[in-house]
């Protein structure tokens, strides 16, 4: 029988339960055990697509197209089960699916309630996880223990427990052990209040993981085990990790965590097997080069509003052995500034996807400036799109090119909207969503990266590139190197005259993991290392005065 692990989070918000949960997960599935994820979030919107990567950072979208919560990109990379639209639930969403039920009479009769309703609904969510192939489920539950909100999920949670019986459930709470500078010392009480929360609404956690930022003694340990009512080896502690992310896996590892899960469960699976997580450590550990990358976008200043790009990123140093400094670059100071400001210095531009007119400009800038200085250049989504408005302007001289998302009248729409878009009202949804093929044309860059013929790509985008001006672009020098199989989408762009000049239409942040990096970045970031290799070669030989500009001053996400 499938076992479910439910992970809450207290005291503070922001506390890493996406990220602790993700590596459960990863020892688990280390320990020769299939796990799937999923996570259930409080809020009312149905689901964050139509959300402000303000409000909530980055949309991560799924192979079927479902747009969700930026912790199911952690689950994704650090563990292999699938994630499908059952993988996240919001208050939203289950509230929908009851109200629909209630429209079509299903409850004839009865007065619709949040219990048993809502939280059957619930908990019928978390049931379609598990099935023959899942040995573990991990749901970790949005919000604080506290918030009003959150109340339904875990008075489902705990009624779960019941009914699958408590053998079969094991629940975590993360929770924040501070400490006190003027103390000295470090605080134990909020951990204790907030598992009291739990107790009152009936759920006894069974492990309490404490982030903590200073060392928590056995003495302290034991006193929480005791006031909480938990084993004391399931009492772990969490230190922030300055390094890397990646290390937590690895600490939770070092305090048990997976002995302590699989004795819960009467589980023997295989001993631990962290060979690529060990080398991959290795390779952050010791880089070999170091390059700088700016990423020139509208949020820049949000730390997560490009998560897996910044990730996607790491996973293509890791790849090459490589420190890469990322440089968050707001695209509204280049049109302030100009480009020479801004980027000089820079290894490799990368322009990521986003909604709406503010900083398009910058946008177009930063592409100019990469295209006519040779520096590495990979546009993903609008950053295609903004790729193919630039070409179109400085080179194919279509001086007002535009897309018509922010020029309805523009006399030159190299980007216009996908027909299927043309009868969409609703928001929500609605876009051109999730996994597409895409075919390869031989001998571009693309297809020397991927070494293969056909690949498939997330998509999130209402707009395309507009196929009456294919011709024209291709007899300036663009190569349209990644095609819909039916040739009527354009996928991919390249510069087969530039040392790297790549952007697609598609999320390929989406598909990359630590362990094994998305063939475009570990390409992309490949030309970078080129070009920084180049420079310091040139360096060297040159007298002092001829140097070239030195690397810039750069914020890492
Ligand atoms: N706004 C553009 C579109 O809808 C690009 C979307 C994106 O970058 N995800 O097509």
């Amino acid at each position: 029988m499938t076992k479910h692990i439910f992970v809450t989070g207290g005291v503070v918000s922001s506390i890493g339960k996406g990220l602790t949960s993700a590596s459960i997960g990863m020892l688990l599935e280390a320990r020769g055990l299939r796990v799937r994820m999923q996570k259930l979030d409080p809020y009312i919107n149905v689901d964050p697509g139509t959300m402000s990567p303000y409000q909530h950072g980055e949309v991560y979208v799924l192979d079927d197209g479902s747009e969700t919560d930026l912790d199911l990109g952690h689950y994704e990379r650090f563990t292999s089960g699938k994630l499908t639209r059952d993988s996240n639930y919001t208050t939203g969403q289950i509230y929908l699916r009851v109200i629909e039920k209630e429209r079509r009479g299903q409850f004839l009769g009865k007065t619709v309630q949040v219990i048993p309703h809502i939280t059957n609904e619930i908990k019928e969510a978390i049931h379609r996880m598990a099935d023959s192939d899942t040995d573990i489920v991990i749901t970790e539950i949005g919000g604080t223990v506290g918030d009003i909100e959150s109340l339904p999920f875990l008075e489902a949670i705990r009624q779960f427990r019941q009914d699958v019986g408590r053998d079969n459930c094991l629940f975590i709470h993360l929770t924040l052990v501070p400490y006190l500078k003027t103390a000295a010392e470090i605080k134990t009480k909020p951990t204790q209040h907030s598992v009291g929360l739990l107790r009152q609404i009936g759920i006894q956690p069974d492990m309490l993981i404490c982030r903590c930022e200073q060392h928590i003694s056995r003495e302290e340990r034991e006193k929480i085990a005791l006031f909480c009512n938990v084993d004391l080896e399931a009492v772990i502690e969490e230190i922030d990790k300055d390094f890397s992310i990646y290390e937590v896996p690895l600490s939770l590892r070092d305090h048990k965590l997976d002995e302590f899960v699989m004795k819960r469960f009467h589980l023997t699976g295989q001993p631990l097997k962290l060979d690529a997580w060990d080398n991959l450590m290795f390779a952050l550990r010791n880089p070999k080069h170091e390059i700088s990358i700016a990423v020139v976008g509208k949020y820049a200043e949000h730390k997560d509003a490009y998560k897996s790009i910044y990730e996607s990123l790491d996973h293509a140093g890791i790849h090459h052995q490589a420190q890469i400094r990322i440089a968050r670059i707001q695209s509204a100071d280049i049109e302030e500034e100009g480009p020479e400001r801004i980027l000089a210095g820079y290894d490799g531009i990368l322009i990521p996807g986003g909604f709406g007119e503010r900083g398009v400009e910058g946008k177009v800038q930063a592409i100019r400036y990469a295209r006519e200085r040779e520096i590495p250049f990979f546009g993903i989504c609008l950053g295609m799109q903004c790729a193919a408005i630039e070409f179109g302007r400085n080179v194919v001289g279509l001086e007002r090119a535009h897309s018509t998302e922010f020029d309805k009248d523009t006399p030159s729409p190299v980007i216009c909207l996908l027909d299927e878009q043309k009868q969409v009202t609703n928001m929500g949804g609605t876009m051109r969503l999730g996994a597409q093929p895409c075919s390869l044309q031989p001998d571009s860059i693309a297809s020397k990266a991927y070494q293969e013929n056909t690949v498939s790509e997330r998509h999130r985008h209402r707009y395309e590139f507009n196929n009456v001006y294919r011709s024209q672009f291709e007899a300036h020098g663009m190569q349209f190197s990644g095609l819909s199989p039916d040739g009527g989408l354009v996928e991919i762009l390249e510069l087969p005259s530039h040392p790297f000049f790549l952007a697609v239409q598609f999320h390929p942040e989406f598909k990359s993991k630590p362990t094994k990096c998305h063939p475009l970045f570990g390409a992309f970031v490949g030309a970078a290392i080129q070009r920084r290799t180049g420079r310091n070669q040139r360096n060297a030989s040159a007298k002092p005065s001829e140097s070239t500009t030195n690397p810039p001053p750069v914020i890492t996400p």
